[in-house]
Parts: C-alpha cells; structure tokens; sequence
C-alpha cells in the first residue's frame, strides 16, 4: 500500500487531494499541553472513553454482547438500536485518538481482541450487521436498518486504526466489507436507491480511497451521493412511515438542492461525504449544491450555539414529515428546538471540509461556535453523563418527559441512552479536536482553533515545522506561538481572526504585524522566520449581547451573552429560590462583569450582571398587561455548555432584554 500522501495519516488525509487549499496534519501532530483542551482531552483519557467503553461492553450497552453473539461466541438476543454497531465503532475511534497520544498499549490491545471477534462476526462475504444477522431479518430489507450507517462506522473506524497503529487485522475487515458494498450497488437492485440515509459510509469511502488509491471506492461513494434524490416520494416497501421525501434528502437530487433539508444529522453526513467527493472529483455541481445548502443551514437555520435541527417532529410541506430536523428559515423554538448532539457535531465536520476546501476562516468560526456551545454541551462535568437534545431553554412544565431511558429529551443529562448516537460521536470528537487545530496551506501553516499546544509536523514541502502555543482561550484572549523549528526559506502562518473579534492585535516579536486584521478572515504572517519568533494575537474578550435577526421570532425583544466564542446561559441554580426561568429580564445597560472561576463547573469563566424578575402570576393564555412591578437581583450566567450540572435546572439562553432599567 503505497502513498504519495504527505500526510497519509490524517483524520481526513486530504494531503494529496486536488480540490483542497488547507489539507490535514496527521493524527498526534498537535498535542494539547494546557488549558481548555488539554483538560477536556485529559477527562477524555481518564474517563469519557474508560467509562463509556464499560457501558459498552457491559450488560447495559450490549453492543459488544451483539457482536459475540452475531460471531457465535455466546447465546442471547441483539439488543441496543439497529445503529448500535456503528457507536460501538465510533467509541473504538475514540480509544485510537487516545492511543496516538498516550501510546497505552492495553488499548490497542484490547482493541485487538476486539477486532478478532468482530471478525468472526463478519459474514464470509463481508456483510456485518450484528442485529440483521442475529434476527435473520434479511439483508437491505428496509433503509431503516441503518446498514450503510454501520458500514461508515466500520471503515471510518478501521481507517483511523490503521493510520494511527499501521496495522491492518481491522483494515482487511473494512476493505471485505467495502468490497462487497460495491458488489451489492454497483450495479444494483432498482429498490436499493433508497437506501443510503444517514450516509456515514460516503465519508468513510473516500477515505479508504484515500488510502488504499483504489478509485471503486470513490466511485461508490459518488454512486451513494447520486443516489439520494432519483427515488420516487411515496412509501416503498424499503421506506416504512414518514422516511420519504426531503426528510430522507431524497426529494431533490443533491447537485440540484437549495436549502438544508430533512434529518439534520443525516443531512450533514450526506453533504459532508459529498464535500469529501468533491475534494477529489472537482464536481462543480457538488460544490455549488453546498454552497446553497451551507447558506441555508448556516444564515437561516443554525443556532446561536451551532446548534441545527429546530424540531422533533414537524413538518416542512404537506409531503415532507421532518423528524429530529431542518424546519423553515428562521423557524427557531428555544424549548422545544431539538439539536440533536450528533446534528451539531456533523455541522464542525461539514465545516472542517469546506474549511479544507475553501480555505476561508468562516467554516472554522463555525467549527468553533459548535465546540465550545453545542457540542460540549452533551457531555456533563464529570463526563459520565449525556445529552441527546440540547433546547436553548427548558423550563419545567413544558414537556411530559418519560422516565424511559431511551428518552432523548431529557430534563437532566442520562448515565446512558438507549440510541447511543451522540455520547460516543462527542467523545471521539473531543479526543480528536486537535487534528482540526491546525491545517497546511501550499506553504505555510493554518491556526484554526486555539488552544494550548504543541505542534510537531512537517510542511507540504517535508520541511519540518514546531510550533508552541501557549493561551488561556477560551476564557482569555492572548494567544502566544512560538516558532520552535522551520525552514530558512520564508512561509506563512495564517492566524484565523474570528468573525466576533472586532479589534484583534497581531504581532511578531512584540510589534504590530503591520497587516490589515479583519475580523472573520485568516490574517496572513508571510515572512523568513526563525526559531524563537513569536507571533501574539490579542483578541478581544468583550462580553456581547447577541440579538436574532427580526424574523426570528422566538427571539424578539431578547438577547443572549456571549464572550468570546462562549454562549451562556443564565440557569436556575444561580436565581432565588422560587424563580420561574420565564421570569427572567436582562438589564441591558448595567454592567455586565467576566469573572474566573477555577472550581466551579471544571473552572469556567462566569459573567455577571442585573437582571430583573418578573413573576408570572397567572396561567390565562391572554390577558391585559400593565407595566409590571420588577424585582432586580444580581445575577450569574454561565457557559452554556456547563448547565446542568447541579441538579435538576431551568434554563435559558435567549432573555426578554430591558433598557435603562
Ligand atoms: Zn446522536
């Protein structure tokens, strides 16, 4: 298995891609050293993946039970949702993320026993699917078996193995298993182009193209973007209840949409491999197609925190039931807004492609809004315990909420999920965080998320480049980078200013840059550099009031806090005893003061101000209102992604604002 790949051993190991400007570092490149995500990634090591691995491969998981019974290893039933394999995939990809850091070799070798009985789950054409196998349910029988999920799991996950590890025993499995994908679609059954929602295994094909050069695999991964779109609306025997139509993206064939549409976890994986066959194939109908649908989904769909998927369940037209998705543009319920944690997560990696791709800072903004907000937010302090829904607001009373656990809008975060989704997604994504810090232009180096770190890599040229980064961010603005080793030949370094810093300062060596920074592009530094240059960024840490555009009208006359790329929430724990979350006004023109705190939610900046409370005494739908008697409190906010950790709260992000109060 040769490679001309520079950096062959990338999360997305787009180094030898033509229709990408900032390509990939390979895997431990970027280690984080201090500060936000050296801390999220440390619980990451010592009890995200641990305890999640225990759920698994317990009784309470059963995704490892699945597979040893599916190899004929022990006796019992499939249980866990038809999509278990493929979270038990991703937790797999999360210890390899580990493993590239730490180098434990109990998990590699755990991980290798695991392989092994996955291997003899594996049917001897390469078909693996432990529910279907168990059940002798019949293979492609309806889409939502969720197949070609699993399959995405399967090779993405043996992929990353192979590329930290540079074995192959899962590898084989995956390259069987892709092999016999292509025998079943290519050519294929007249009912099978339906199949194909929830496409992970778009990704994870372009990647094994990527690795193993053969070009079948990037031609069934176009076969499963031209899919989506060419079936007929009505119901099918491969179709039960509402999967039809835009929920499935399979109304409008890709290259011809106009918006995000339909299930907006699938949606993101579907336009997330399509970035990736672009990356390769220079579609420009795929590109133009993701331009609409990232304008959409971006500027008239997405939340404040990153966050995408406005309902459980609506409707779009008379035709298109939507479930866990996209609704109409400035459609934006705080309480009820469902913002699956898989939906946010897929929306950082639709923008890490187009990021690659286009090379503009805006895609790593996103990517930032979604890891600092609504990512970060699914996963509690201690690390044990999960969100699937993630509302702007809750307040009790709004929803009659199941005591079942595969209850996925939960007032408080579960100890387990029966669709287990979204706990093992976040955990590889917080694991793998720093492949995306940094990025490689034709010459130079990209700085797309900050952090403490250090970076160890080499140029597209082979040069060899160190960097030090040394930051407080996100509670503070200074970011320091240090050029520890490089070429005597000039190159750049492109500084992401975010789209919020109005008033960023670069400099280099301690003076000004003398380059023009503009909030919400890369800055360009393009000079000889040296061991021992440093480069300091100051971005500003004002403390923003953010307000929705004026068809939002969920939110009008409210606002929400925000510092830096931090979205915060005021939550009942910090309020009087007896505050109703509804009851709450911001005082707009007091002041409003960030303040550390180093023990409290695993050490968050808060921000404090006034607020006003307005009691809400009566429970008429209608009434007359007179000016209201207000009662001011001092008040805290939180970062959003830190509520929820002190019992059962109320919260909210959006307040009613006051002025000159
Ligand atoms: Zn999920």
């Amino acid at each position: 298995m040769t490679s001309i790949h520079k950096h062959p051993k990338a999360i997305n190991a787009n180094s030898a891609s033509p229709y990408v400007k900032l390509r990939s570092i390979n895997i431990g490149d970027c280690r984080w050293t201090e500060g936000f995500w050296a801390e999220k990634f440390k619980l990451a090591e010592e009890v995200m993946v641990p305890h999640m691995g225990s759920l698994l491969k317990g009784d309470i998981g059963h995704a490892y039970n699945n597979f040893k019974i599916a190899a004929g290893l022990m006796d019992g039933e499939a249980k866990g949702m038809l999509w278990h394999d493929g979270d038990f995939y991703k937790w797999m990809e999360a210890c390899l993320y580990i493993y590239a850091i730490n180098k434990d070799e109990k998990i590699l070798a755990e991980l290798d026993e695991i392989i092994d009985v996955i291997g003899k789950a594996q049917e001897d054409d390469g078909y693996l699917h432990t529910h279907v196998q168990i059940n002798k349910s019949g293979r492609w029988r309806v889409i939502t078996d969720h197949e070609l999920y699993n399959s995405g799991h399967l090779i993405q996950g043996a992929l990353i193995h192979y590329r930290v590890t540079g074995k192959t025993n899962w590898l084989d499995l995956a390259i069987k298993h892709a092999d016999y994908l292509y025998t079943v679609f290519e050519p294929r059954e007249e009912r099978l182009c339906r199949f194909g929602f929830n496409p992970s295994q778009i990704m994870a094909l372009v990647e094994l193209y990527r690795t193993t050069e053969n070009k079948k695999y990037l031609q069934l991964a176009d076969i499963f973007v031209s899919m989506r779109g060419t079936a007929s609306m009505d119901l099918h025997e491969t179709v039960p209840y509402w999967f039809t139509g835009d929920q499935i993206q399979n109304k409008t064939p890709l290259r011809e949409e106009v918006q995000a549409v339909g299930h907006a976890v699938t949606g993101m994986y579907l336009w997330s491999g399509a970035a990736d066959v672009y990356a390769e194939t220079g579609d420009k109908e795929i590109i133009e197609a993701l331009d609409r649908i990232w304008d959409s989904a971006t500027n008239r769909k997405m939340y404040v925190t990153g966050a995408l998927g406005q309902c459980h369940h609506g409707a779009y037209d008379d035709k298109n039931m939507i479930h866990e998705g996209f609704i109409d543009d400035y459609l934006m319920p705080n309480s009820t807004a469902y913002n699956e944690t898989c939906a946010n997560i897929s929306n950082a990696m639709f923008n890490w492609r187009l990021l690659g791709i286009k090379g503009e800072s805006k895609y790593a903004d996103v990517m930032e809004t979604v890891l600092y907000n609504s990512a970060m937010v699914g996963i509690s302090e201690d690390g044990k315990h999960y969100f699937y829904a993630n509302p702007l607001r809750f307040n009790h009373g709004q929803r009659e909420y199941s005591d079942h656990c595969d209850c996925t809008e939960s007032p408080d975060r579960e100890p387990y999920i029966e669709c287990f989704c979204c706990p093992p997604n976040l955990v590889r994504t917080i694991a793998k965080v720093s492949g995306w810090a940094y990025s490689l232009s034709d010459n130079g180096v990209a700085v797309n998320i900050f952090g403490g770190n250090k970076l160890d890599t080499q140029l597209l040229d082979g040069s060899p480049i160190k960097l030090t980064q040394r930051t407080n961010y996100p509670w503070e603005g200074s970011v320091s980078i240090t050029i520890d080793e490089c070429k005597k030949e000039a190159f750049e370094v492109l500084l992401r200013i975010p789209a919020w810093a109005d008033s960023a300062k670069v400099a280099i060596n301690g003076k000004d840059a003398g380059v023009d920074v503009k909030p919400g592009e890369f800055v360009t530094l393009s000079r000889e550099w040296a061991a021992g240059d440093t480069i300091s960024l100051e971005l500003p840490m004002s403390i923003d009031l953010i307000e929705g555009h004026p068809r939002i009208e969920e939110v009008r006359n409210q606002v929400a806090i925000k510092r830096g790329p931090v979205v915060y929430a005021v939550e009942s724990p910090d309020l009087p005893e007896g505050t109703g979350i509804l009851d709450v006004h911001l005082c707009a023109d007091k002041p409003l003061v960030a303040e550390h705190k180093a023990d409290f939610l695993g050490g968050v900046t808060v921000v404090k101000g006034t607020a006003m409370l307005r009691p809400n005494e009566t429970n008429s739908m209608y009434r007359k209102v007179k000016k209201p008697n207000y009662k001011t409190i001092e008040a805290q906010f939180v970062p959003y992604y830190a509520w929820s950790n002190r019992g059962t709260a109320e919260m909210t992000v959006f307040m009613p604002v006051l002025w000159s109060c």
